[in-house]
C-alpha cells in the first residue's frame, strides 16, 4: 500500500503529516547537528534546546500558569495511577475517585493500596455510557485530592464540566483529549497524558503539575516515581524520552499553525457532530455514549448484530479506513478521531456508513 489510510486507532494513533515529514527531512541530520535526534546526549546543547523549546510551546499552547511544572516523564499514563497517590495520598491518607471507565477503574484499584478511596461515582451501572452530574459526585471535603478521566477512551464518553471542589485538588487524566480544547490549568492539581493520542509517539508520558503539591509523598515511594526528584532535575534526573519530546514539538508547531487549542477544538466539534448526526440519523446505527456525555475524540458505535458489526469493519478497512473495531469491552465500533485526523476523513467516513446503513 502506498497510500496513507484514514487510521481511527485510539493509540498509538495518527499523528501530523507535516510533523512526520519535518521528522523524516531530519531524521539523519538535525539541523546541521550532524546526527539524528535519536542518537543525540540528552545533556548536549542541542538537545536541550529541543526540550526547552518544547517545554515552552506547550506552556504556551496550554497558557500553564506560573507555579506550575511540566514534566516529561517514561511512566506511561498507567505509572501515574501509582505515582499520583504515592505523592498526593500523604497529607490526609483518603482520595475521591469518579469511576467513569476502565483507566479510571484501575487507577482508584491502584490507589487504593496508599490510603482510603472513596468513590465518588461510578457509572458501571449502564456500562459507563454516561458521565456523572456535578450533583451526583460523593465529595469527601477532606480528600487529600479528587481523580477523574476526562475522556474515557473506551466507552467515548468525555467530561463535559470540570468539577467544582472546593479546595480538594483536581487530579486528571487527559490522555486521550488533552490538547482539543481549552482547559484552564490553574482549576487543576495535575493534569496528565500519555502522549500516544494528540501529541507524539508512544514512551512519553507529560504531567502538569501544582509545584507546591510535590515533596508530600510516601515515606517508601522510589525515586523514580517521586515528582520532586523530576521537578528538581527538571525531567532529566535519568535520560528522558528525547525523541518522543522532539516530536511533541512538531506537533505542537502544528497544533500552533491550526489556532492552537481553540483551532482544535473547531476542527473536533465539526469532525464529531458531523459523525453523531450521520450515526443518529442511521438506519442501523446506535451509539453507546448517552447525549450529552459524549466524547469529542472516540465516538463508540453498533449495529447490535455482531456480524454486521463485523462485516462493517472489514469492508471499511478494505475501503481505506482502518481500526473500527471496538474495543472488547464494548463491543461494536470505535472511531478515534483525535486532532490529526483529517476532517475530510471523517466526511468519507460518514459516507461509507451511509452506504453501508442503505445496503445492508
Ligand atoms: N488513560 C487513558 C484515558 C487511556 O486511554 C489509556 C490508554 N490508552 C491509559 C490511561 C493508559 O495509557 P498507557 O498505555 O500510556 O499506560
Amino acid at each position: 500500500m502506498n497510500e496513507r489510510v484514514y487510521n481511527f486507532s485510539a493509540g498509538p494513533s495518527m499523528l501530523p503529516l507535516s510533523a512526520l515529514e519535518r521528522a523524516g527531512s531530519e531524521i539523519t541530520n538535525y539541523r546541521g547537528s550532524g546526527m539524528s535526534v535519536m542518537e543525540m546526549s540528552h545533556r548536549s546543547k542541542v538537545f536541550q534546546q529541543i526540550f526547552d523549546e518544547t517545554q515552552e510551546k506547550l506552556r504556551r499552547l496550554m497558557n500553564v500558569p506560573d507555579g506550575y511544572k511540566i514534566l516529561f516523564l517514561q511512566t506511561g499514563a498507567s505509572g501515574q495511577f501509582s505515582m499520583i497517590p504515592l505523592n498526593l495520598m500523604g497529607p490526609n491518607g483518603k482520595a475521591d475517585y469518579a469511576v467513569t471507565g476502565n483507566f479510571a477503574s484501575i487507577a482508584a484499584k491502584e490507589a487504593a493500596k496508599y490510603g482510603t478511596v472513596n468513590i465518588a461515582a461510578d457509572t458501571s451501572d449502564r456500562n459507563h455510557s454516561y458521565i456523572p452530574t456535578q450533583e451526583q459526585l460523593k465529595l469527601s471535603p477532606d480528600a487529600s485530592y479528587f481523580y477523574y478521566c476526562a475522556n474515557n477512551t473506551i466507552y467515548g464518553t468525555e467530561w463535559q464540566y470540570v468539577p467544582e471542589t472546593g479546595s480538594v485538588p483536581l487530579v486528571c487524566d487527559m490522555s486521550s483529549d488533552i490538547l482539543s480544547r481549552p482547559v484552564d490549568v490553574s482549576k487543576f492539581g495535575i493534569v496528565y497524558a500519555g502522549a500516544q493520542k494528540n501529541m507524539a509517539p508512544a514512551g512519553l508520558t507529560v504531567v502538569i503539575i501544582r509545584e507546591d503539591l510535590a515533596g508530600h509523598e510516601l515515606p517508601y515511594t522510589p525515586l523514580m516515581m517521586n515528582y520532586k526528584t523530576m521537578i528538581d532535575k527538571d525531567s532529566m534526573y535519568n535520560t528522558p524520552p528525547c525523541w518522543c519530546i522532539y516530536m511533541l514539538g512538531l506537533t505542537l508547531d502544528w497544533v500552533a499553525e491550526q489556532g492552537g487549542v481553540e483551532g482544535m477544538e473547531k476542527l473536533r466539534t465539526l469532525r464529531s457532530s458531523m459523525l453523531y448526526d450521520t450515526l443518529d440519523n442511521s438506519r442501523l446505527f446506535h451509539c453507546h455514549a448517552e447525549k450529552g456525555s459524549r466524547s469529542g475524540m472516540n465516538v463508540t458505535f453498533r449495529t447490535g448484530n455482531e456480524e454486521l458489526d463485523a462485516k462493517f469493519v472489514q469492508e471499511a478497512a478494505a475501503a481505506g479506513f482502518t481500526n473500527l473495531k471496538g474495543h472488547r469491552k464494548t463491543g461494536g465500533m470505535r472511531a478515534s478521531i483525535y486532532n490529526a485526523m483529517p476532517v475530510e476523513g471523517v466526511e468519507k467516513l460518514c459516507d461509507f456508513i451511509k452506504a453501508f446503513d442503505k445496503n445492508n
